[in-house]
Formats: structure tokens, C-alpha cells, sequence
């Protein structure tokens, strides 16, 4: 509950609990840009340990951690490929043609998910026609996929075909905790596949800003380049540091419950008339209700109404995303608002 609304609109919507402003407030601080401080630095390097990688950069948004490793792994002029429905390609404003001036080259995946096959189909000759692709992008869990948690076999094939054309690979893993949550799977086994890792405080975890980016030293360094370059290097920024290191401390074990959450809703709405969901779907956070004859935007406002607030994501899609606001008994409250409309 957040002032007084069930708020399942995303997992972006949590505020900082007391122990999290207590960890801001103490947090000792110094010029980020100087090398001062010790708090960025000591989450930089908790990051890239949890990730397995040597280094690791503290960023503003998950949206500049991704395209600063586009920027680290491509000229001008080369070719990416990535789900059509990746965040990168629909999210992020256009940022890879306007900042790192990367032709997207979209696969159909299914749930955000692509088989290696479709990597090598993809691929062109070596011919002066044809943009060259110098890195494949994957997301995990895929957002737009539904929260879907990519099988590690997966990876792996698609990870050997990229190696095998000598194309680097980043992995956003703005919710790569939640996999992990999800499959028992470390974040860092997950990281092993991929040259670069983006990763979120500021999801499922609970800080009120923040993301970073993972890799090499040399990719990091040059990561750092061009955050500065974007305007993203920051001074005192050890107060957001320490909001990410607690909730990565205190938040971070508790996915599971969002998960099952999601899971209990999911459950519930398939028996509701007039609704349905992809049970089996619902393999995270996520869950999309096809809102069948009736307007998905109305029955949101008319949800409001009884205090509960999911975002309409098409004409008949509602999209609910369990978060750390919302606990299992509002969860059936949730089903009773629907109960009560539908
Ligand atoms: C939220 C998200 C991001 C980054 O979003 P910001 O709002 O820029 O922090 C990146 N990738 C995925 C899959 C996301 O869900």
C-alpha cells in the first residue's frame, strides 16, 4: 500500500523505507568526478563481484548503463542485434541510432527470447552492401516478454554463435535479480555468457535511482569516458550509492515474494469471466491481463477507483507488476476489485 493506493502499475513505483533514508543520511560522501568517494566505490566494486566481472560503473539509469556499453562495443555505422521488443530498441528513446549511431537489426523472438539459428541468420555476408553487426543484445528478464527468465542452455548457444562471428554481447539485466530469484540461477553465472552487464537498483529492489554497468576494466574505463561524456558522472552521489547498496543488503532475498505474489494474482484472475491470463506466464513480477470486449483503459480508471492502480499498456492489455509496496492480503484485495467489475 502507497498512500493508500495498491500501486501494481510497475516495480519503479517504491519509495525509500526509513532504514534506506537512515542509510542515505550516513552515507559518507565525497566528489565522485575526484575519485572521492568511498561509498560509489565500494558499491562499484560489491557490483561487479556479485556479477562476477572486474569492474563495474555507478550510473543514473538503467537506460544510460545499456547504451554506454553499446557506445563501449560498436563504431558508427554497425549493426546491432536485439529482440524487437527489447527495451534498448523500445524504451530508450532512439538513444542507439542518436548516440552511438548503431543500426538495430531486430529479431522475432518469442516472450523477448531469439535461438541462435535467428543470430545466424542474421548475420550478413561480408560485403560492402551490408552493415556489419559488432554485438548482440539480450534482456533478462525480458520486460515486454512478460518477465520472462531466458534458459541458460539459451544463452549459451547464443552466446557460442556470437563468439563464433566475433560479436560482443551485453545482457540488460535491469531485472537479472529476478531471474535469478526465479531460477536459482547466480546473476553471476548468468554474467559469465555476456562482455557487459547492466543491472537495477531501482526495480524490484527498491532504491529510489540508480543502475550500473559491469564488464571488464578496459570496457569500464571507456564506460566511464563517455558517462562523462553524456553528462552522467556525479559529485556527493555516495548518498544514491548507499540507497542501492542497502537494497541490494535488505531487499534482494525478498524477490521471491513478489514472484509468488504475481504468481497468487495470475491464479486468481484466470478464474474471473471476461479475463484472461497467461498463467504460465507469469513467471516473475509480471503479470498481462487481455482485458477481452472491454477497454483496458477503463477498466483501470474504474480499478482507481477502488484504490488499486495497473497500467494500461494496449486497448485491451493491463499490465500488474508485483513490487515491495504490495503484500500478499492486498493481492486479494486486488481480486476482489476485479471481482467486483468483472
Ligand atoms: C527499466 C528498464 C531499463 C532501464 O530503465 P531506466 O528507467 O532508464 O532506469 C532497462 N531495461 C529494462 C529491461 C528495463 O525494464
Amino acid at each position: 500500500m502507497l498512500n493508500g493506493k495498491i500501486d501494481l502499475r510497475s516495480d519503479t513505483i517504491t519509495q525509500p523505507d526509513d532504514g534506506m533514508r537512515e542509510a542515505m543520511a550516513r552515507a559518507v560522501v565525497g566528489d565522485d568526478v575526484l575519485g572521492d568517494d568511498p561509498t560509489v566505490q565500494a558499491l562499484e566494486q560489491h557490483t561487479a563481484d556479485l556479477l562476477g566481472k572486474e569492474a563495474a560503473v555507478f550510473v543514473p539509469s538503467g537506460t544510460m548503463a545499456n547504451q554506454l556499453a553499446i557506445r563501449v562495443h560498436t563504431r558508427p555505422g554497425d549493426a546491432m542485434l536485439l529482440d524487437a521488443n527489447a527495451h534498448i530498441y523500445f524504451y530508450e528513446a532512439g538513444a542507439p541510432a542518436a548516440l552511438a549511431g548503431v543500426h538495430s537489426k531486430l529479431l522475432d523472438g518469442q516472450r523477448g527470447q531469439f535461438t541462435a539459428a535467428q543470430v545466424e541468420a542474421a548475420i550478413p555476408p561480408r560485403d560492402d552492401h551490408f552493415a556489419q553487426p559488432s554485438l548482440v543484445c539480450l534482456e533478462n528478464t525480458h520486460n515486454r516478454g512478460g518477465g520472462s527468465v531466458w534458459p541458460l542452455e539459451k544463452i549459451g548457444a547464443v552466446a557460442e554463435t556470437a563468439r563464433r562471428h566475433n560479436l560482443a554481447l551485453h545482457l540488460d539485466g535491469a531485472r537479472l535479480w529476478n531471474a535469478s530469484a526465479a531460477s536459482g540461477i547466480s546473476e553471476r553465472e548468468y554474467a559469465a555468457q555476456f562482455d557487459t552487464v547492466s543491472v537495477c537498483f531501482s526495480k524490484g529492489l527498491g532504491a529510489p535511482v540508480g543502475s550500473a554497468l559491469a564488464g571488464s576494466a578496459e570496457a569500464i574505463a571507456r564506460a566511464r569516458y563517455y558517462r562523462k561524456q553524456q553528462g552522467g558522472a556525479m559529485r556527493q552521489v555516495g548518498i544514491l550509492a548507499a540507497a542501492a547498496r542497502y537494497a541490494l543488503d535488505h531487499n534482494h532475498a525478498r524477490l521471491a515474494d513478489d514472484h509468488e505474489n504475481c504468481q497468487r494474482l495470475a491464479k486468481g484472475l484466470a478464474k474471473l469471466p471476461g479475463l484472461s491470463v497467461d498463467e504460465a506466464g507469469a513467471e516473475t513480477n509480471m503479470v498481462f491481463i487481455d482485458t477481452g470486449k472491454q477497454s483496458a483503459a477503463a477498466l483501470a480508471k474504474r480499478l482507481d477507483d477502488l484504490n488499486v492502480r495497473l497500467l494500461d499498456t494496449g486497448p485491451n492489455t493491463l499490465r500488474a507488476v508485483t513490487n515491495l509496496t504490495v503484500n500478499r492480503e492486498e493481492i486479494d484485495q486486488v481480486l476482489a476489485a476485479f471481482e467486483q467489475l468483472t
